[in-house]
């Protein structure tokens, strides 16, 4: 019997991910919320000096560069303008971060990362690799970023929420908190639903609990919560619990860690737990297709566990090369698994939707009877 899950239990976390969002940061103004910062980096350092590993997945670049030239108020500014504003806005950052940390006699060692880096699985690899001597000497504080200045859309991570996610499970974190500008997930939005309450926490990301974070037409409101819910969902899979909480609380992470009630929590299912092999081909890799698949197809996959033949798919997108990660759709568009296909894209149009013993004539070859096996396939 599982134990049950209690707040207190996050006394022990040993590793763990503090992901600090723009809001917090800086202004709208881009000027840097020192005191915030000062107070969110002397837990971080306090929680270091007791032995435990903290990675700190930093955004504010972007916000800081515009400031610094000029453009804040401007007009909405384009990529390449992001770009440079986060060329610049990223010495700032880190320089605010190098003098709060060097403070509490902690060094920072600064990584910069792209979607790329994480869809490619030698530098995904070694991502674990870098960070992992930074663990042993404890006054090391990593800090990370999306590396915006050469992040182009197709490759980009997007969310810092989604990063502080992937990187809690690279280095199997205990913990992910995501300090925020918002208390946690409520029931509805607060600012106009009177009725609207703060969950304490969430055991399992269902339908009910995706429309609580605001639907498709909320935009980005809520700090945005549907990123925060998907960082979540990501985490806990990979066996990180995941606390959103206000970042201006006084004591936030301590108090996290001492499991006050404070934000909302996400049970992570240590039972669920992903490989990590899987990790990378479920979450961290971006897929270079999509295969359709029938209702017959959907059902073995999810309900037997089976692998997906070319006769369950009903069509194929993208450009992609035999070994590459594929998303695998419903026909309304909802995915339900991602894996590494075994035929390029060209060859799976000409096999989709048809029987395993026809391969062979219409390819002139029958590698695999699989499109996707079983063993190279995360289901969502
Ligand atoms: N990486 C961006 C920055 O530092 C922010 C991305 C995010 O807020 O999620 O400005």
């Amino acid at each position: 019997m599982d134990r049950p899950l209690t707040r207190e239990q996050l006394r022990s976390a040993q590793r763990l991910v503090i992901k600090v969002g723009s809001n917090l940061v800086a202004t709208p103004e881009g000027v840097v919320n020192r005191d915030l910062l000062a107070s969110i980096v002397s837990e971080i350092a306090e929680l270091a000096a007791q032995g435990r590993q903290v990675l700190l997945v930093t955004s504010g670049a972007v916000r800081l560069g515009l400031a610094k030239m000029g453009l804040v108020g401007g007009p909405k500014p384009d990529l390449s303008t992001r770009q440079a504003a986060a060329a610049v806005g990223q010495v700032e950052l880190m320089a605010c971060y190098n003098e709060l940390f060097s403070a509490h006699q902690c060094i920072v060692g600064q990584l910069l990362l792209t979607g790329d880096d994480l869809s490619n699985r030698s530098r995904y690899l070694h991502l674990r690799n870098t960070l992992l001597p930074m663990f042993s000497h404890h006054e090391v504080i990593p800090v990370i970023n999306e590396n915006d200045s050469v992040s182009v859309e197709g490759v980009q991570i997007g969310e810092n929420d989604r990063l502080a996610a992937l990187i809690a499970g690279k280095v199997q974190c205990d913990l992910l908190v995501i300090l925020s500008d918002v208390e946690g997930l409520y029931t509805g939005d607060p600012r106009v639903d009177p009725e609207a309450e703060l969950l304490p926490e969430v055991r399992e990301i269902t339908p009910t609990i995706e429309a609580m974070a605001g639907g498709s037409t909320s935009g980005v409101g809520r700090g945005g919560m549907r990123s925060k819910l998907t960082a979540a969902r990501l985490a806990t899979r990979m066996g990180a619990h995941t606390v959103i909480a206000l970042g201006r609380l006084p004591q936030v992470i301590s108090q996290v860690l001492q499991g006050e009630p404070v934000g909302t929590i996400f049970w992570a299912k240590p039972q669920a737990r992903v490989g990590a092999r899987k990790q990378w081909l479920g979450f961290a890799a971006a897929p270079r297709g999509t295969l359709t698949v029938d209702e017959g197809a959907a059902n073995a996959l999810t309900r037997r566990g089976s692998s997906l033949l070319p006769v369950g798919i009903r069509a194929v997108e993208g450009i992609f090369r035999e070994g590459d990660v594929v998303s695998v759709v419903v026909s309304d568009g909802r995915e339900i698994a991602r894996g590494l296909v075994n035929y390029p894209a060209d060859e799976l149009r000409l096999i989709a939707g048809t029987k395993t013993g026809q391969i062979e004539e219409i390819l002139g070859y029958h590698p695999y009877d699989e499109a996707i096996h079983r063993d190279n396939m995360l289901l969502y």
